[in-house]
């Protein structure tokens, strides 16, 4: 698919209405982790240096299209301003007068989206009172795009439109890892359930040469090879479904590697004992909570002759130690070859940047995506809605 971004347009004197995702977490009133804001700071700064106006739109939280004083981006506003190094005005009510006052290197800040209903209906009305403050639409909200709200996609096609930098930049590494990528592909899909990510496991086994299925979801696939798998957390009903993707995947020529080893507790806390067993042979009254060291050891070789990775879902029960040794020694792997210039690695999902960034390898990795949701339906195959209004 081919996007526009901020090269392909003329900024000299017009408003940009530029769609963020500045929903940082705050405690007691406090911004505690302003990464999101930083992100946007290359769109900002580079629509003003060609000459343009930034007007920012952006959501917090789910306030129902309703007003919820809490959830006013007026308490953002200052750390905005702060983070961007630039005067930041928040506004509500009549937008048009003070889009009409604003300055050259003023930033407006609009109040959240969603306290009006018509943002997350896709409202024409609303996406057009939108759209008559700007001259040009930028999304640099990728973590939004799986959703067709008003500022995502209704107004996309009311102005000429564009991706955003850090928009761009996601695509490009979404593009590299799964769109068009080098061979071969592994992916490495781990987490707690299968059934979350039924979808996703459909969609890669097409498209990639090999994957790596790990975490919770790789007992669900031992136990639909008749293994038992004791006290562990598995889905017992989608013996069926894992049989399917396991057909799927060989029909298609991909290899599906799941644990040899694993690492079994009696107990899922902190210094409980534990031992590694051959995948067949979990004890009845134990849980598996990690891949074993035979297993991440087929893993890394699977890596060294691959081109690209692609990782969502930890490879164990990562949050309590010894059960994180598997991601991390994994993710140490695909750090090192990444860092040669041998392999292409990208990652997303909650929980594993959390992952990466307890094993300490996330700045090695080609490219962290900070988006959850639609960095998933984008490993699912979908098309994301904000995205393809931008085409
Ligand atoms: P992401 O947020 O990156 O998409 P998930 O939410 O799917 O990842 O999965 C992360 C969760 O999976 C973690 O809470 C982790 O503890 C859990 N998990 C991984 N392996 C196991 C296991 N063997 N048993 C139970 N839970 C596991
Ligand atoms: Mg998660």
């Amino acid at each position: 698919m081919a996007w526009k971004t901020l090269d392909d347009m003329d900024f000299a004197g017009k408003r940009a209405l530029v769609r963020v995702d500045i929903n940082v977490p705050v405690e007691d009133g406090r911004v505690t982790d302003t990464s999101r804001i930083e992100r946007i700071i290359p769109t900002v700064d580079d629509i003003q240096a060609k000459g343009g106006r930034v007007i920012l739109m952006a959501h917090f939280g789910r306030p129902k299209g309703k007003v919820v004083p809490e959830m006013s981006l007026e308490h953002i506003a200052p750390t905005v301003a702060d983070v961007l190094g630039l005067p930041v005005t928040w506004v509500n009510g009549d937008y048009a007068d003070a889009v009409a006052a604003m300055d050259d290197d003023e930033v407006l800040l609009l109040e959240n989206l969603r306290f009006n209903p018509g943002e997350e209906q896709n409202d024409e009305g609303f996406a057009k009172r939108l759209a008559s403050l700007g001259d040009i639409y930028v999304n640099d909200a990728f973590s939004a795009a799986h959703r067709a709200h008003a500022s995502t996609e209704a107004i996309a096609h009311l102005l000429p439109s564009c991706a955003g930098r850090l928009m761009a930049e996601e695509l490009d590494a979404l593009e590299r890892a799964l769109g068009n990528p080098e061979r071969p592909v592994v992916a490495v899909v781990g987490g707690a359930k299968v059934s979350t990510k039924l979808d996703l496991l459909g969609n890669l086994v097409t498209k990639v040469d090999a994957l790596v299925i790990g975490g919770g979801m790789a007992n669900t696939f031992l136990a639909a090879q008749g293994i038992d798998v004791g006290k562990s957390l598995c889905e017992h009903d989608l013996a069926d479904t894992a049989r399917d993707i396991a057909q799927k995947a060989a029909a298609a020529g991909c290899e599906i590697l799941l644990p040899r080893d694993v690492v079994v507790a009696r107990e899922f806390k902190a210094g409980a004992d534990s031992e590694v067993v051959k995948a067949e042979d979990c004890p009845a009254d134990a849980m598996i909570l990690d891949a074993g060291p035979d297993s991440v050891a087929h893993i890394a070789q699977v890596f060294e002759r691959s081109k690209t990775l692609i990782w969502n879902g930890p490879l164990g029960a990562f949050e309590i130690a010894p059960f994180d040794a598997a991601t991390n020694a994994a993710a140490k792997t695909a750090a090192d070859l990444t860092k040669a210039g041998k392999l292409v690695s990208v990652a997303g999902g909650g929980d594993t940047v959390a992952a990466l960034n307890q094993a300490g390898v996330a700045d090695d990795f080609t490219y962290i995506s900070g988006a959850g949701g639609a960095f998933l339906e984008w490993m699912e195959g979908k098309t994301l809605p904000g995205v393809a209004a931008l085409g």
